[in-house]
């Protein structure tokens, strides 16, 4: 299953208003590209600014149409949309993804191509010295261990967005939402080797940042979508069917005993909260059953197009 590709690198990089980082981006990609090689491409995902983004993009691509790709967004669809946009586009072996606001330092490529040479999949950027405000540093610490910790996946740095793709990683990733900040679960759970590489952070200087601390609270809810998709998805009667046998079976104990105690000593006596207890862990188990048993219908009707991710490599004649 060997592929051609049409560039070397591709590095798609996401834009809401960014008009000003832009340029300067694009001559400090070039500079350090130039090093390593010419066939590459800059596609720049401008997702629905208001500002002069979209001038910006026109500009840099007259003045490099050999280099620059622009794709222009209708309206502000987020920064995963953004991404899906520029992986369809890109014809290189390696997809990378940077910020557009001049927070991540291009020359730090070099060093994530060495990483992807030495066989990983997928190569994520830790920002070790983050140059954020003390609030955004803090509750991202916390957003990371705890999502380390679920997923186990073992990296200090989830949401980073400067990252490096084997193509088909990129590709085959199916993203919507604000399920960005877990591409390395995702990956992870296709059976990818994910590494991770330390990677110089700048403050920003032109433009305002888009995202607030906020978006943590929502960002778990998240992360129980991606552990379900990934994880259970092929087995949903497991997972809800799982805890609705626990549930079921401790109703079940419960209500036995109950019934024990009335026939043999003739009163429940003041065991009514238990008995109540008993009789919801009963109900929300056969609940729980039957959700696993129709989200496997579902997953059967998924399972046949999942097929082709599995597979690294046919070795036939
Ligand atoms: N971004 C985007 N669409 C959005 C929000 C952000 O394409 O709806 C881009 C933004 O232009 C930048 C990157 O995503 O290139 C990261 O955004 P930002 O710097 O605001 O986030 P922070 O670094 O503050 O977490
Ligand atoms: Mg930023």
């Amino acid at each position: 299953m060997e592929k051609e590709f049409l560039k070397e690198i591709s590095i798609v990089i996401p834009a809401y208003n960014e008009a000003e980082n832009l340029p300067f981006l694009c001559d400090e990609i070039k500079a350090v590209l130039k090093k390593i090689t010419d066939s590459y491409e800059i596609i720049i995902v401008n997702d629905g600014s208001s500002d002069m983004t979209q001038e910006s993009i026109a500009k840099l691509f007259n003045n490099d149409r050999e280099h620059l790709v622009g794709i222009n967004f209708r309206t502000n669809f987020g920064k995963a949309a953004a991404f899906r946009a520029g992986f369809t586009q890109a014809q290189g072996e390696i997809i990378f993804t940077m910020d557009a606001d001049l927070q991540d330092d291009p020359k730090e490529i070099p060093h994530f191509l060495a990483k992807i040479e030495d066989g990983y999949d997928l190569v994520s950027g830790w920002k070790k010295n983050r140059q954020d405000s003390f609030v955004k540093n803090s509750s991202s610490k916390f957003f990371n261990f705890i999502t380390s910790r679920f997923s186990r996946v073992k990296l200090h740095d989830f949401n980073c967005g400067f990252k490096a793709y084997r193509s088909e990683v990129a590709k085959g990733l199916d993203l919507y939402g604000q399920l960005h900040r877990y591409i390395p679960v995702m990956v992870r759970n296709q059976g990818y080797k994910i590494g991770e590489i330390p990677v110089h952070h700048r403050k920003r200087k032109f433009g305002k940042s888009k995202y607030s601390s906020i978006r943590f609270v929502n960002g778990f809810l998240d992360l129980l979508t991606v552990m379900m998709l990934t994880k259970y998805f092929k087995r949903p009667a497991h997972f809800f069917g799982g805890i609705g046998s626990a549930a079921l079976g401790l109703g079940f104990i419960i209500s036995l005993y109950i019934t024990f105690l009335r026939l043999f000593t003739g009163s429940i006596q003041s065991r009514l909260p238990l008995f109540i207890a008993g009789i919801l862990l009963i109900m929300v188990g056969v609940q729980l059953i039957s959700l696993g048993l129709i989200g496997e219908m579902f997953a059967n009707n998924y399972k046949k197009e999942e097929e082709y991710l599995k597979i690294r490599k046919i070795i036939k004649n």
